[in-house]
Formats: structure tokens, sequence, C-alpha cells
């Protein structure tokens, strides 16, 4: 893994929480975007090398309602950014981690993901970055 890519909050109300992180980091957010496959709003701050990332759920099944309501607003996840997804995805589960998605999916901020099951680190939801290039 190469370095903390961004860390990514659950909040109720983006728009709410854009104005609060607006004000707290004195930065406006530099992208919006909305990811259907995980049913989520988000909207990135760039902190030096690193981001944050906020996210709304756009469903009551979105995995963000679902975390929100059983342990309410705060941090969500630690992403990773690593060189292949594919090659550390493998790498991980022959250490004995569980993925949560067995292929890497298309995330936000033009990223192939993978997630790691929280219960095979120590209660972090654990995310794994490869920027998508466009050859
Ligand atoms: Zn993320």
């Amino acid at each position: 893994m190469i370095k903390v890519e961004h860390i990514g909050i659950a909040v109720k109300n983006i728009n709410n929480s854009n104005e609060l992180f607006t004000k707290l980091f004195n930065q406006q957010p530099y992208k919006l975007e909305s990811v259907e496959s995980e049913k989520v709003s988000t909207s990135f701050f760039q902190m030096g090398e690193t981001k944050i990332e906020l996210l709304e759920a756009t469903d009551p099944d979105s995995p963000i309602a679902k975390f929100i309501e059983k342990r309410g607003e705060g941090i969500h996840h630690i992403a990773y950014e690593v060189e292949n997804i594919e090659a550390e995805m493998k790498r991980l589960k022959n250490e004995g981690f569980t993925l949560l998605n067995e292929t890497p999916k298309k995330g936000a901020d033009n990223k192939l993901v993978c997630f790691l099951h929280p219960k095979s680190t120590n209660g972090v939801l654990i995310e794994l970055c490869q920027e998508i290039t466009s050859s």
C-alpha cells in the first residue's frame, strides 16, 4: 500500500456537512459526485496529499444508511492507494483477510475500489483504491 488516499466520513446530510467542513477546513470541496452502485452522494476535500470524503446515503439500503443507523455519523473507512489493485487483493486474500467484493468495482473519484471486511481488520473498514488511468 502506498499511502492513505482518503478518509471517508458518513454524514446524514451532505449539504449541511459540506457547509460545516468548508468552515472547518476553510476551503470548498473540489468535487461532488453521486455513486449509483453504492447509493451515496459524496464530496471531496483536498488536504495535502490526502482527501476527506463525505458520504450521504441516497437510499435506505445504502451501506452508509446502515452504518449511521448502527453507529451514528463519523469515520466510516480509511482508503489506501495501491499500485495494482488485483495483485493487492490477491495478496490480502492469501493473508487471510476477507474481501467484500471479489473483483474491483468502480468507486467515486475515478477509482477502482475494493473493501475489506472490518471483522478481519480490527473493526476498521479498509478501502483499497487505484486511480483509473485512461490509456
Ligand atoms: Zn472512500
